[in-house]
């Protein structure tokens, strides 16, 4: 149903978050799992270390007590490196020659580093004292079979990949990633590499936006720029739905007469369901959904409008897409430099850099402003008709 009220942020996420689910399971090689979430929960079914073994480069060890003090020395009886074990088995005042990783003799009581010994005939002798179990990774320190390891909702990123594959797995299972069809609209863009004309500007939500749609993981299936002609834009949208999970529009969706996408969303059997949000920059801002599913956002043109519509509405849909638990943004609290007042009825998110704690608003916070937009690396929220004076601790969403 078409919504005429303009919805706050709040209503806005809501009601998207409310129409979006996670896309189909699939199972990925980990060397292509990369950024995406996990589908399933895991426990661990190798031990970390799976067996006891040196932490050095160095001499393992028997000794009674609980140190072989300094000056000490040891007859070694063999070498011990990293892979197959040896089977040494030591008595007290024998020592075998032992490198980092490598599984420990039977009877190790501790690991003499390299460093602090030196070579006396066939023994060695002790420059430092050797307490006991020093140097020694016991199996199952760092992890225990059985123990949890991953949890549905989780970003594989490169640490819990490592970890997947220290167990001994080549694949995981993730939910899908959304395919992104990206359409601009506008009589006044022009793609690069061509002359300026009068009244024309270079075409850049098309590249902003592939750019977000693939920083937040999602996949870009299409990028392309249409004329503000009725036809030429049911075409574009029709091709572009069928290819796609979710069709993102820039431009034509405000009020004036040249603004297509509402018209032609109709025309496709795109489900409105809101399309203006009380925010600044960004208020003409449509989502709907296709007959066949398909999430639809068609963005404000102005280029810092489409950036931050996207990271309130487009980037949380994504991510509820790919599955992940949690899909706020990540935000730090700050030190504001300058007042940040706001005497609008729409809250505004202002365009800063954060350095050392310290938030720094950059250029004209006005919606055609990319200048500044590009100096960016956070946005403030703040809310309508305040102000937040300087020297004020402020959450800072990071962009
Ligand atoms: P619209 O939302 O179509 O009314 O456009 C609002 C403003 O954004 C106008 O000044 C447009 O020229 C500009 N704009 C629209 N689309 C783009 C785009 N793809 N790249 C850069 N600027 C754009
Ligand atoms: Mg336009």
């Amino acid at each position: 149903m078409m919504t005429g009220r303009m919805l706050t942020e709040h209503e806005a996420l809501e009601k998207i978050l409310a129409e979006v689910q996670p896309l189909a399971v699939e199972t990925r090689p980990l060397r292509n799992a990369a950024g995406r979430f996990a589908a399933v929960d895991l426990a661990a079914t190798v031990a970390s270390p799976p067996f006891d073994n040196s932490a050095m480069d160095g001499f393992a060890l028997a000794f009674g007590g609980a140190e072989a003090a300094a000056g000490a020395n040891f007859q070694i009886i063999g070498t011990q490196a990293a892979g197959p074990d040896a089977g040494f088995a030591l008595a007290d005042g024998q020592a075998v020659r032992i490198f980092t990783g490598a599984p420990l003799p039977a009877g190790t009581t501790g690991v003499a580093m390299q460093e602090d010994t030196r070579i006396d005939g066939d023994a060695v002798v002790l420059s430092d004292a050797c307490s006991r179990d020093e140097f020694i990774r016991r199996a199952g320190a760092d992890l225990c079979r059985g123990q949890h390891i991953l949890s549905r909702g989780e970003r594989l990123n490169p640490q819990r990949l490592a970890l997947l594959a220290s167990q001994g797995r080549a694949t995981v299972d993730v939910f899908a990633a959304p395919r992104v069809a990206i359409l601009s609209t506008g009589d006044e863009l022009v793609p690069a590499g061509q002359p300026l004309g009068a009244g024309q500007i270079y075409e850049s939500n098309g590249v902003l936006l592939a750019a977000l749609v693939e920083a937040s993981g999602a996949s870009v299936a299409d990028v392309r720029s249409v004329h503000d002609d009725p036809v030429a834009l049911e075409v574009a949208m029709r091709l572009a739905l069928e290819a796609a999970d979710v069709l993102i529009l820039s431009g034509g969706v405000s009020v004036g007469e040249r603004d297509f996408v509402k018209p032609a969303l109709h025309q496709l059997g795109v489900r409105t369901n809101f399309w203006r949000v009380a925010i600044k920059p960004g208020k003409p801002f449509l989502f709907g959904r296709s007959g066949t599913g398909a999430s639809v956002f068609g963005l404000p043109g102005n280029p810092v409008s489409s950036f931050v519509t996207f990271l309130l509405f487009v980037r949380p849909a994504l991510l509820r897409m790919m599955g992940a638990a949690d899909v706020s943004p990540v935000t730090q609290t700050v030190r504001t430099e300058a007042t940040l007042k706001n005497g609008d009825p729409r809250p505004h998110y202002v365009r800063g850099r954060v350095e050392a704690g310290v938030f720094h608003p950059q250029g004209r916070q006005e919606s055609h402003a990319l200048f500044g937009l590009s100096r960016s690396d956070a946005l403030v929220r703040v809310a309508p008709g305040t102000e937040i004076p300087a020297g004020a601790m402020v959450a800072a969403i990071a962009c």
